[in-house]
């Protein structure tokens, strides 16, 4: 679908860590940040990325998730369509958070991955994929923040991560 009055539709990437951002730490065993995974091919689509933060998610704090709020209010009006990348460990507080918060009609999707960019069943770059495509779909519209994960759509009041280590890591009510 092409923008009403025609031209590129406009996507927002807003990464603020986790293990979709980051890979082995060569040093020690934990993970290290690396530079977000960019948004695979999307035709007619300009990509903006934006990366207030970086952090392991238990350390997001409600300062964070307002920042969060704060840029998102700020990308919204110029933006068909929102993702937010977030680790996956309180990547439903986030979204709650947003769900309380925003008032803006422009799709949020927050997604994440489970896997890390060197493993071969990395889910970063699919789960964006699947992430960006809601977001520009026209039915998300009015919707609220929703949450993409593991080919699944869910709404940010009811997602709740139930699998430490599966790729569809996420539960609760289907999104719309
Ligand atoms: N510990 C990571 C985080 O929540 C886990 C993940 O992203 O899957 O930041």
């Amino acid at each position: 679908m092409s923008r009403a009055g025609g031209g590129a539709r406009r996507l927002a990437v807003i990464h603020t860590g986790g293990t979709i951002a980051s890979r082995p730490d060569p040093a020690g065993p934990g993970l290290t940040p690396q530079e977000a995974p960019a948004v695979p091919g999307l035709p007619g689509v300009t990509v903006s990325t934006h990366q207030p933060f970086r952090l392991p998610s238990p350390h997001v704090t409600p300062e964070h998730m307002l920042a969060l709020a704060r840029l998102i209010e700020r990308l919204a009006p110029e933006s068909d369509g929102l993702v937010v990348t977030h680790g996956t460990d309180t990547l439903e507080e986030t979204a709650f958070f947003l769900h309380l918060v925003l008032a803006t009609e422009t799709p949020v999707l927050l997604t994440g991955s489970m896997r890390h960019a060197e493993e071969v069943s990395w889910d970063g770059p699919a789960n964006l994929l699947d992430a960006a495509h809601v977001a520009l779909h026209p039915e998300t519209r009015g919707r609220g923040p929703l949450v993409v994960f593991g080919g699944e759509l869910f709404d940010a009041r009811t997602v709740t991560k139930v699998h430490t280590s599966a790729v569809d890591a996420f539960g609760g009510y289907p999104g719309p």
